[in-house]
This record gives C-alpha cells, structure tokens and sequence, in this order.
C-alpha cells in the first residue's frame, strides 16, 4: 500500500520527498484529480484524465506524457498497491525553479501520484448531512481544478467548524457549488445546478448525474438559483467523487423538507450506484 508514482517511477513513499523550490509548494502552480476506484476498477478514470490534461493546458502547463501512458501507470499502481476501494489523487507542478513569478523558461513539470483506501460513506449518503452557506470570495477561474484551494479550505474550515459537511457557497445570493463539491436542489420535479461556467468546477460526479436523469425521468435545468430558492428546495444534494450524492437534510437553520434524504436523490443514489456497478463490477466490500 505504499508505492506512488513520480513522474514515470514508481517509488516507495518513504524514498519520496518535496523540493522547497517546487513551484506548487511555493505557489499552489499546478493542478489536480482526485479519482475513484471500486472493486480495483477506476470509475469515470477517462473523463478526470482527460479534465487534467485541460487543467493543465488552462494553466500553460504541459504534461510529459499522453493520456493512455498516464491511464496505464494509474492502473499499475492500483494494482501494486492492492487498492480496492478508495481514491487515486495525482497532482502535477510546473516543476522546481528559483522563486519567481513568471513561468521559469526550462520548466519541467512534476507529476505525482498516490493511493488511498476510502469507503464509499454509506451511513451519510442513507441520512443525510448538513452544510451551511458561505460568501463565494474564490478568484474567477473556478472551472480549473488548480492546486490553489484557500478560498474553499477557509470555507469548508467554517462548515466544520459547526460541525457541517459542506459548505454551499453563494455569490451576491447566487448558489455556485459546495467548496468541494458540485450543488444540486430539486423543486417540483426539476433538477438545478449552475451552468459549467468559469464559477464552478464541471465535477465529473455532476455529469454523469446530468447523464443518468432522463433515465429517471427527472427533469434537469443547468441554471443558477438564488439562496432564497435553495432554502426552498423541495431535495438538496451535493455531489463529488468521494462524497457520490450527498443528501443535504438541513441548510444554515433551516430544514430541507421532511429533513430526510428525499425520493428523488435515493432514486439517483440507487441510479449512481448501478452506473459504478457497470463500470467497475458488483461492489463486494461495502467497508474498507
Ligand atoms: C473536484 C471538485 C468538485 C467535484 O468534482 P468531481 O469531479 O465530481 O469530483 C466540485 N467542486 C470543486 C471546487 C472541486 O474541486
């Protein structure tokens, strides 16, 4: 359980180490995925692969490798870990240079990645969370999953803080997303969520929730709500990688219907988990 990647090796993580001049440590200059394995199988692995390589290229930020290489040293390294539920995280840098601003000419960047065991959070997912809402203060290139997270850590730190799950947050009274995670109300219904504009990350987990309504026959409008709207919800949810479809029972002090996971987000909870089973083969070990 103890192999990452660097770059193109594999190494064992105790050999492994951060150069103080490496441009995401000193900067936050690079980019990230966070991808989920079931049953040793990557789930949506092609789509977070592909979303990479455009983070990246947003950022000027060329990687030393092709989808398929990358896609088959992630794999490798599943299997030398013996991963069978949990999360691939991989980031990579624009590489080690003396502090400066500007992009260092001979850059090369540096990619890592790690396995880790994380159960899928079934006792959440069945009852439900809370989360408050908070002010949006990010910067306005939120559609690139940037290794640069204050402004959600400081918002997910408040949601902790009172003891929340998330925190839903909002610009000038306009919900945007959760601070790590994708947010989803259902009124009459119809299924809301922010267009995948420059304001949100466009999560995996969302599109293949987008993917997987009509089969339901749930309505999808990818428009914005207001805060007024989300307090009105008949269901909220929020949606990530490791969080699948959250149920959100109670937003701030106010209850989200019958503060129960509602009809419609058990019956895309249900959906979701048959989209992984197809994918990835029958999910055996619930617990880690
Ligand atoms: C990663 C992330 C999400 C969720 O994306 P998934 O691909 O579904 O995991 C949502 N919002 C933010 C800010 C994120 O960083």
């Amino acid at each position: 359980m103890n192999t990452i990647l660097l770059n193109d090796q594999f190494i064992d993580r105790e050999q492994s180490s951060v150069n103080i001049e490496d441009r995401g440590y000193q900067f936050g200059d690079g980019v990230y995925e966070v991808i989920r394995i079931y049953s040793g199988k990557m789930f949506t692995g092609k789509e977070h692969i592909t979303r990479l390589f455009e983070s990246a290229e947003k950022i000027q930020l060329t990687l030393p490798f092709t989808e398929d290489e990358l896609t088959e040293n992630l794999y490798k390294l599943v299997e030398k870990n013996k991963l069978d539920t949990g999360i691939i995280y991989l980031q990579v840098t624009r590489g080690v240079s003396p502090r400066q601003h500007q992009f260092p000419l001979d850059g090369k960047a540096v990619f890592t990645a790690y396995t880790k065991e994380v159960a899928r959070p079934e006792a959440q997912m069945n009852e439900g969370v809370t989360a408050i809402v908070a002010d949006d203060v990010r910067w306005l290139r939120c559609d690139i999953k940037s290794l640069n997270l204050l402004g959600n850590l400081l918002a997910k730190q408040e949601a902790f803080s009172q003891g929340s799950f998330e925190a839903i947050l909002h610009r000038d009274g306009t919900v945007t997303e959760g601070s790590s995670s994708n947010v989803f109300i259902i009124k009459n219904n119809t299924l809301y969520t922010h267009p995948a504009t420059n304001l949100i990350l466009n999560g995996i987990t969302r599109r293949e929730i987008l993917r997987l309504c009509p089969g339901i026959g749930l309505e999808v409008k990818e428009e914005s709500f207001t805060l007024d709207e989300l307090y009105e919800a008949d269901e909220v949810f929020v949606a990530s990688t490791t969080a699948e479809i959250m149920p959100v029972i109670k937003v701030g002090a106010k209850a989200v219907g019958s503060s129960k996971p509602g009809e419609w987000s058990k019956k895309l909870q249900e959906t979701f988990k048959a989209s992984i089973q197809e994918q990835c083969g029958e999910l055996v070990r619930s617990e880690v």
